[in-house]
């Protein structure tokens, strides 16, 4: 089987370590032995992307544009077979893997067309004769660090703006999903960009991860991953002085108010908490029911839970893939036997499920009779696990979905203008959805939560040009 290689200083290399890159829809499936870097290939792509950044930070808006635009424009042409790799390697279901594939396309594309829209200011000192500039400078070399998840669109929400704005980029993708970043490297290798600009370094957290943290030519870090392993980048990277920006984790309430319309709600649950697996970190968890409803909500939630279709990830008739790996899945059975423990009722699926070809397959888990101090309800599961938490009113529901660490998404179903309004108002997260799933967001506006869910500046749409710009005021005598 061949050996994917990382590109680093605009050459493809190989290395003594290779890492198996494995099909959680068929564990027999190997799809590729991809090149682990080591510590001096990374001090190679740190002194290239320097070098590559003397130049690179005063290119002009067309050639930016012209450079993202065709990258955007190769994944969208080929998302359907993109798609079905991602769908592989993540064991999310093809449908999803090819919908992701396209939205990465899209962000190049948004991009290409934010490298046409530099602003600043021109303003008249409080000084008579002197004159105030405000402009944006790219901020250097920027380390992009991505999980698992979302294997193709979140490196291009980091990598499209770190490239729009000028800025040379060191991409370390999660071990476990290397084929949707080597495909995607193999795409801006082709586009133009002058070596050095962009590198690809698979590897271990250990080495690549540490180095790009470490190295204090590493101007700015970008992270999305889990809360534990952020707390270490956090420390690491403020230690010295180095940007950060960093998406962990969301333990997101769904509210269901009595007036609610009631399959509109259900179908927000199941879209929310399940789909993806419930591998996503705007997946709606908690599932914060008022009593007047509560009963119809968790009959018709069985019925829909026991439906959903369990499966291979490119199999048509899946709704649902398996788990990433089996410490996923692990991690989930623990927290299923842990709810129970605790007392809460589990009321459908939670066991694994044998299928063709072997996987980490699990039917999701719909919890009632929970309360908010269950595990269940405080930490990230990060699988397919729901709570159904009753509450007497509006009033509890809102004390309730704010009661977390975490503020990424937060969700209510209601036919009232008014509550939505104050739930608009109230709920302490970053992005807030009325009607809607809480997963499944927009490109061309911000994202990101509060609390324990986010740190830095937002990414996505235009505000993403905060993290990867720095600020310049020029004054000068006219
Ligand atoms: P993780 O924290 O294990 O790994 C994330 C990335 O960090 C990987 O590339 C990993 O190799 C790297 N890494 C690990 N240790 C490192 C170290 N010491 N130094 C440098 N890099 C290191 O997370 P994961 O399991 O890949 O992803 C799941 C988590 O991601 C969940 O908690 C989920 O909520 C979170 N997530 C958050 C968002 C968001 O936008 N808020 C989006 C997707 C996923």
């Amino acid at each position: 089987m061949s050996v994917f290689k990382n590109y680093i200083a605009g050459q493809w290399l190989d290395s003594d370590k290779q890492i198996a890159n494995i099909n959680p829809s068929d564990i027999d499936d190997t799809i590729g032995f991809y090149a682990s870097a080591s510590e001096s290939q990374f001090n190679l792509a740190i002194d290239s992307a320097q070098q590559a950044f003397d130049d690179w930070q005063y290119s002009g808006s067309q050639q930016r544009f012209d450079i993202l635009d065709f990258i955007g424009t190769e994944i969208l042409s080929r998302q359907n077979e993109l798609g079905e790799l991602l769908a592989r390697e993540e064991g999310k279901v093809r449908s999803e893997g090819i919908a992701e594939v396209a939205r990465a396309g899209q962000i190049f594309k948004f991009f290409a067309g934010e490298a046409l829209r530099s602003d600043g200011q021109c303003l008249p000192s409080v000084r008579p004769g002197v004159k105030a500039e405000v402009t944006r400078e790219p901020v250097g070399t920027i380390g992009v660090i991505t999980p698992w998840n979302f294997p193709i669109a979140i490196p291009a929400w980091k990598i499209a703006p770190a490239l729009c704005y000028g800025n040379c980029v060191l991409f370390k993708p999660s071990e476990l999903v290397p084929a949707s970043a080597w495909a995607l490297t193999e795409i801006i290798s082709r586009s133009g960009l002058p070596s050095g600009v962009f590198n690809l370094l698979v590897g271990e957290a250990s080495v690549v991860g540490e180095s790009i943290l470490c190295h204090e030519q590493v101007d700015a870090v970008t992270f999305t991953g889990s809360v534990e392993t952020g707390n270490h980048v956090l420390k690491t990277l403020t230690a010295r002085g180095a940007k950060a920006q960093m998406e962990m984790g969301g333990k997101n309430p769904l509210v269901i108010l009595d007036d609610a319309n009631l399959e509109q709600a259900v179908e927000c649950a199941i879209q929310g908490a399940f789909y993806s697996t419930g591998q996503r970190c705007t997946a709606s968890s908690r599932l914060i029911v008022t009593e007047g409803i509560a009963d119809a909500f968790t009959t018709a939630m069985i019925e829909r839970v026991s439906q959903l279709k369990v499966g291979h990830a490119l199999d048509s008739s899946s709704q649902i893939g398996p788990l990433a790996n089996e410490m996923q899945l692990k991690k989930t059975e623990r927290y299923i036997q842990l709810g129970k423990v605790q007392g809460a009722q589990l009321l459908a699926g939670g066991y694994r499920l044998s299928r063709d070809t072997p996987g980490y397959y699990l039917h999701p888990a719909l919890f009632t009779e929970t309360t908010p101090d269950m595990s269940i309800n405080r930490d990230e599961i990060f699988g397919p696990v729901a709570s159904i938490i009753k509450v007497k009113d509006y009033g509890a529901a809102l004390e309730i979905a704010n009661d977390t660490a975490f503020g990424l998404s937060a969700g209510i179903c209601t036919q009232s203008g008014k509550m939505a309004e104050d739930f608009k108002r109230k709920a302490q997260a970053g992005m807030i959805m009325v009607n809607l799933p809480t997963a499944g967001v927009d490109y061309h506006v911000p994202f990101g939560g509060r609390k324990r869910s986010s740190y830095g500046s937002r990414e996505q749409g235009h505000y993403a040009r905060e993290f990867y710009t720095t600020v310049k005021t020029a004054y000068q005598i006219f």
